[in-house]
């Protein structure tokens, strides 16, 4: 339809216009503004993927960040200062929230202005260990509401991108969550890590015997946020949990399984907060719900 009314335009002007398919489809993505900023996300992710990779091949040298299973690698930052500098190139008055510049000082504030999120290396554990779920993660929000999500795993090469109301897709096929809405017919994801505080420690523990005596069909630990919440997205597991993550690790994900029609909810059952480092994402509302009455919530 907005090619007939561009033709119709340029007809009525009386014009000896010609246009390539691409002007075309360039002059139709002006009602998208956002359209542009996706492609080069996914071109940016690309890269950084390749990076990671490679630096799969050779020594990784590790660093503690706030704790000793807290980590942090020269990939980590170099990725990061790849992504922030490209995209500050072509969009200069665009904000960042990237881990790495956050645990260098910078502030981690959402506002209204378009926002890049960013986890250059979401599974820094898995990466050291070279367990194969690394993935770049990156969320743009503009006026605090995601547009697009793009988690590219990149080992798996899997590239999940989806755009606000048009879909979530994995290396470009549509991808859709289970729909199941039967909790004991569910494998639910969360992750298990060491907790500081030894109440945090006994409620985290305690909340997977809850869930597990359900019964579900398993629990599952990949290791990456945002592959979890992609998993939950294709449909390879119907539901996740966790509490203490941040915004750089849900952004890009949650753009993905909502696209995909799964259902996010804070950990209480109320309204997802992106801000708030806590989420349940699941295939069904059923199933959501069901997991937010069962566990514990716990202040990270
Ligand atoms: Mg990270």
């Amino acid at each position: 339809k907005k090619i007939q009314i561009i033709w119709l335009i340029v007809l009525k002007n009386k014009q000896a216009v010609s246009l390539s398919l691409f002007e075309l489809l360039s002059l139709c993505n002006m009602s998208d503004p956002w359209q542009e900023c996706m492609d080069f996300c996914v071109e940016v992710t690309k890269r950084a993927g390749k990076v990671i990779c490679e630096a799969l091949q050779k020594d990784i040298t590790v660093m503690q960040k706030s704790s000793p299973v807290d980590l942090v690698t020269e990939t980590d930052q170099k990725v990061e200062r790849l992504i922030i500098s490209s995209i500050k190139e072509k969009y200069p008055t665009h904000s960042f929230i990237g881990e790495e510049s956050v645990a260098a000082g910078a502030p981690s504030v959402l506002t209204d202005n378009p926002t890049w999120i960013i986890d250059p290396i979401d599974g820094t554990t898995n990466f050291v260990h070279r367990f194969p779920f690394v993935s770049v993660s990156i969320g743009f929000t503009v006026k605090k509401e995601i547009e697009f999500g793009i988690v590219y795993s990149c080992v798996e090469d899997k590239m999940y991108t989806a755009r606000k109301g048009k879909g979530a897709f994995c290396n470009g096929d549509p991808i859709k969550v289970s729909g199941q809405e039967d909790i004991s017919k569910s494998l639910v994801l969360t992750e298990m890590g060491f907790k500081e505080d030894p109440e945090h420690f006994k409620r985290m523990l305690a909340n997977i015997r809850t869930i597990l005596t359900i019964p579900v069909h398993g629990i599952r630990s990949p290791g990456s946020t945002a592959v979890n919440m992609c998993l939950v997205a294709c449909g390879s597991a119907d539901a996740y949990y966790h509490m203490g993550i941040h915004c750089w690790d849900m952004a890009g994900g949650a753009a993905v399984v909502s696209e995909a029609g799964g259902v996010i909810v804070d950990i209480s059952g109320g309204p997802f907060d992106l801000m708030s480092r806590r989420l349940i994402v699941a295939s069904s509302r059923a199933i959501a719900e069901r997991i937010a009455k069962e566990i514990t919530q716990f202040d990270v």
